[in-house]
């Protein structure tokens, strides 16, 4: 991380060298830099975006938004039961909802696990109570349903609390609300974020993959309200990234956007980046 962050730094740099090697008569070139610092380079450009390539999985950081419709197909492939048994390594459920032949609470294989060693360990914090799987994978079929059934109990009016088919970060498979026992059976808010168990895992979600996926301070880039019982997998290096800099995933993909962007106009093997271009839609 250090030598990723003076890599980093150093590439910032070189709009200075150019002065600096006036004065001092020395050298430098970019492969000088990169040969120092170990940046990987791909095709002719280094990669300086602080999350190196190999730790960006196109599929984890897969986008679910309004502007990001999920197909109505998109159906994760590695989708698996969650252990609802603390003692078996699980996590409990709050419901057993049911979705198409799927009936229970599903989650993509690796999300499930990350999700299951983060209740591992909050099951060793002093005083915290037992936390509960609410809902986890739906469907575009059920996440339709559960719109439309909003609608109709709202004068037909969308609230910002359900979000339209093809934009859940449910139907990714990747995300998932986990609540303490005394929410398990009421109906969320935004006072959930006082709750010692919520600011445990605002602080240490990302030693496990998550992130907040939808934080008090970006509701007008997210478009969502503040949830902060909705995690969502991202792998570990992204998590600690996205935590570590207070960013939304939005944000996140404007971020690496740009710096593919820069990637390829400084020469950067296009296939080294085209599964993320891919994965975004682009
Ligand atoms: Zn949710």
């Amino acid at each position: 991380m250090i030598r990723r962050l003076l890599a980093l730094l150093g590439a910032m740099m070189l709009l200075a060298l150019p002065v600096l090697a006036e004065d001092d008569e020395e050298e430098f070139s970019l492969s000088d830099l990169v040969e120092l610092e170990e940046l990987p380079v791909y095709g002719n450009a280094p990669w300086v975006f602080p999350v190196a390539l190999e730790d960006i999985d196109p599929e984890l950081i897969r986008l679910a938004n309004k502007e990001s419709l999920l197909p109505d197909d998109y159906v994760p492939d590695d989708l698996v039961l969650v252990e609802k048994n603390p003692d078996k390594g699980g996590i409990r459920w709050a419901v057993t909802p049911s979705d198409g032949k799927l009936k229970g609470q599903y989650l993509r294989a690796e999300c499930a696990a990350a999700l299951c060693a983060m209740n591992a360990a909050m099951r060793e914090v002093d005083g915290f109570r037992d936390m509960y799987l609410k809902s986890a994978y739906r469907s575009y079929q059920k996440q339709k349903t559960m719109y439309h059934n909003r609608l109709a109990n709202n004068h037909g009016r969308d609230d910002g609390w359900v979000s339209m088919e093809g934009a859940s970060d449910h139907q990714t498979g990747l995300g998932c609300d986990v609540v303490p026992k005394n929410w398990k059976d009421k109906s969320m808010n935004e006072k959930m974020m006082k709750e010692p168990e919520c600011i445990w895992m605002a602080e240490h979600c990302h030693e496990y993959g998550f992130i907040i996926r939808y934080p008090d301070d970006k509701q007008e880039i997210t478009g969502i309200h503040t949830e902060p019982w909705h995690l969502r997998y991202v792998g570990p290096e992204v998590a600690a990234y996205i935590m570590g800099n207070g960013l939304c995933l939005e944000e996140f993909h404007q971020q690496l956007r740009a710096a593919i962007d820069t990637f390829l106009a400084e020469g950067g093997d296009p296939a080294a980046v085209q599964p993320l271009l891919d994965a975004s839609g682009q």
